[in-house]
């Protein structure tokens, strides 16, 4: 394993799920870890971590957010925005519009608000920088009933590829990751629609009876191999984990 005591992190929507399993992992690989969601990440803040209550959807709290950690640890070295929501679940012709406009609120323009404010931490302190944008297989295949979740996270990967082209020569590395089933409160709310919501919830209790899942550890640690092996720095944009079953 790669020795990382030291680097900072930065992780969104990490009160709960893959953020918060990510953050607890990266902390005992020795990483500096910023936190935060609109629910205050449950760390007190150290030498090691700093926590916040920030709703991504505020670009100048998310400004902000950056700035402090910052302050507080210097130079972040990877940036994750993994803030995200599921809802409207449901054939797009039923769905609400402000409900499908608050989506992409959080799961569009919160990646663009992260990834902006970080992008302008490396640019105004240089140094280099990784940015990982948390995407979904949702991204790359249509799933019926999740119009507002497919659009949002197709935006998230084309937005990635962007910034990818924008930056490559300005230190930062950026990818678009999805990474595979984890059993979190969003996976609960998947399992809660009914066939007429969501054609393949079937295959999404198959999951659960099998305990099919990625584990977020071994998920966070890969997402460490892809910000911090140099086997990796030439990757694609892109990158789908594989299941990382125990
Ligand atoms: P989750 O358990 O529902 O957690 C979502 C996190 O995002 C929570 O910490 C939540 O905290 C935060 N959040 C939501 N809205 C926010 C906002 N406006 N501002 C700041 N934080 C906000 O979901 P998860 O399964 O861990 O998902 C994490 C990421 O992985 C998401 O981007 C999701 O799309 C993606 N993903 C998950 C899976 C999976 O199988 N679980 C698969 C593919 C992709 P607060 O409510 O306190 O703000």
């Amino acid at each position: 394993m790669i020795e990382l005591t030291g680097r900072v992190a930065v992780i969104t929507g990490a009160s709960r799920g893959l953020g918060a399993a990510m953050a607890s992992h990266f902390l005992t690989r020795g990483l500096n870890v910023a936190a935060c969601a609109r629910t205050r990440p449950d760390y007190d803040d150290s030498e090691h971590s700093l926590s916040r209550s920030v709703d991504v959807t505020n670009a100048s709290a998310v400004d902000a957010f950056c700035d402090e950690v910052a302050g507080h640890f210097g130079h972040i070295d990877l940036w994750i925005n993994n803030a995200g929501l599921l809802a409207p679940i449901g054939p797009l012709r039923d769905n609400d519009p402000a409900e499908f406009a608050r989506h992409i609120e959080v799961n569009v323009l919160g990646v663009f608000h992260g990834s902006g404010a970080y992008i302008r931490h490396i640019h105004a302190h240089g140094g280099e920088g990784v940015l990982i944008n948390i995407s979904s297989g949702a991204a790359r295949s249509a799933y019926a009933g999740w119009s507002a979740y497919c659009s949002g996270k197709a935006a998230v990967d084309r937005m990635s590829e962007a910034i990818a082209l924008e930056e490559g020569t300005h230190g930062v590395r950026v990818h678009s990751v999805a990474p595979g089933v984890i059993d979190t409160d969003m996976q609960s709310l998947i399992r809660a629609s009914t066939p007429e919501q969501f054609p393949r919830v079937d295959k999404f209790l198959k999951l659960k009876e099998t305990d099919s899942f990625s584990a977020p550890d071994l998920v966070a640690e890969r997402l460490l191999d892809l910000a911090f092996d140099p086997e990796h720095y030439k990757d694609d944009v892109l990158v789908t984990l594989p299941p990382q079953s125990r």
